[in-house]
């Protein structure tokens, strides 16, 4: 018997006992392409040496020193590292563990910011529906998904939902894209104004939604509305890059296709690729400035925030990518991908929409394509397709639609950059046959 939490079910799992490459290997020898990279961490692959020998000089030299009393090398150099190619004025760096961490720190910060700005009424985070942004109570909170939500509930409380910018399910037929774009954006300040803008201190949103819709990304100029939105109101824009950053849409940071830039973005799975566990919440200096010239610290802090080893194995996979030139390669990859996905996919009766930007691509099963009418929950698709595809030797990352009926179930495929055109073919292989 395990004595470790199960995940989801209590079926006996198969030991991981090694990586090579886009592929893992369990204890009987059996080998799975990593489609998803669990959900997106897997950028670099599993036995990148680069990354691997960068832990274990740090470790040799030092691996803890708290933060209350030192900086460190990897810690300053790659916040340097991403501060030198971010969007915008970030330009101050605070690192955590993981994503829930990251958006746990947006939201506070946010709020310490306005408290400081002399904006103490400025309470409320807006979010979207069926949203996801971590599991901590803060960012559970402000994820806009009903089912994780309700066993927790009243959760934190000045918290909204609006809609997401979800084009295959939401614009309407006599609608061009730019215009249902305009629509769903003016849906932010709808709500501005209705809490009343003194009292919004933020809306938070991911640029492509990962897990809960699977690789969505907003229509041109929603995103641009959006900023032009919170900056007529004070209002704070945080922009959830844990699943969609560091490259995996063919830009370092996903916000770099919209043509705008945050005042707090926040980053994860990708960043530590799954070699430690990692997370930055980036911001601008008048963020920090002004609660420097106020209480003077940001209230916050965790053990290990900041971690040598951690920021050491973000330091060489950040470099990977860039002195690699990854991220074009994300992008070429990305359009062989997504070609493959329509010959094989496209004309799947059960398939409502391929999509998705780079290395970040999701398929949207649906009963009836010209309806759309979603699978019933009770059919379980997500689930059986996950086995189904696990039992081929592929990870991929289905999930159920929503509850309400509005969409249907979808797998997220997020492969390792280093993915050859003949791993992706095979991949979509052993897709296929699952489906
Ligand atoms: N935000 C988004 C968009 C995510 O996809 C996730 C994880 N799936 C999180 C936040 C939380 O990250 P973590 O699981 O590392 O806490």
């Amino acid at each position: 018997m395990s004595h470790v939490f199960p995940r989801h079910s209590h079926a006996a799992l198969p030991t991981a006992v090694g990586g090579d490459g886009c592929w893992l290997i369990d204890a009987d020898g059996k080998r799975y392409f990593d489609g998803s990279g669990g959900a997106a961490v897997s950028c670099l692959g599993h036995s990148n040496a680069r990354v691997t020998e960068a832990i274990k000089a740090q470790l040799d030299r030092i691996a803890f020193a708290h933060t209350g009393f030192f900086t460190s090398e990897p810690a300053e150099a790659l916040a340097d590292l991403l501060i030198a190619n971010a969007p915008g004025d970030l330009d101050r760096v605070y690192f955590v563990s993981g994503g829930s961490e990251a958006v746990e720190a947006a939201i506070k910060l946010a709020r310490q910011f306005h408290l400081e700005n002399g904006e103490p009424e400025r309470r409320h985070l807006i979010a979207r529906r069926q949203s996801y942004h971590g599991n901590t109570l803060g960012a559970l909170s402000a994820g806009g998904n009903e089912f994780r939500r309700a066993q927790f509930a009243p959760l934190l409380v000045g918290m909204s939902h609006i809609a997401p910018c979800y084009e295959y399910a939401e614009r309407a037929e006599d609608e061009t894209p730019e215009a249902y774009g305009q629509r769903v954006a003016n849906e932010l300040e709808a709500e501005i104004l209705r809490l009343g803008p003194e009292t919004v201190m933020a809306f938070i949103a991911e640029p492509v939604v990962g897990a809960t819709l699977g690789a969505v990304p907003a229509v041109p100029g929603y995103f641009a509305r959006v900023r032009e939105i919170c900056d007529t109101h004070g209002v704070l824009l945080i922009l959830d890059e844990v699943m969609c950053g560091m490259g995996r849409v063919g830009h370092l940071f996903a916000c770099e296709a919209e043509g705008i830039a945050p005042d707090i973005l926040c980053v994860a799975k990708g960043l530590g690729a799954g070699y430690q566990p990692i997370g930055a919440m980036l911001c601008a200096g008048r963020i920090h400035d002004t609660i420097a010239a106020g209480s003077g610290f940001f209230q916050h802090g965790h053990t290990y925030v900041g971690h040598p080893v951690a920021t050491a194995a973000g330091l060489a996979v950040v470099s990977e990518i860039l002195e690699r030139d990854l991220v074009p390669q994300v992008r070429a990859r990305g359009a062989y991908l997504e070609a493959a996905l329509r010959d094989r996919f496209g004309q799947n009766p059960h398939v409502g929409d391929i999509r998705g930007r780079g290395l970040f691509r999701g398929i949207e099963f649906v009963a009836d394509r010209e309806t759309r009418r979603p699978f019933a929950p009770t059919t379980g698709l997500a689930g059986r397709l996950k086995k189904a595809a696990f039992a081929e030797g592929l990870i991929c990352y289905p999930m159920p639609g929503t509850r309400d009926g509005r969409n249907g179930d979808h797998v997220l495929l997020a492969p390792p950059f280093i993915a050859t055109e003949a791993e992706l073919d095979g991949m979509v292989d052993r897709l296929e046959r699952a489906v």
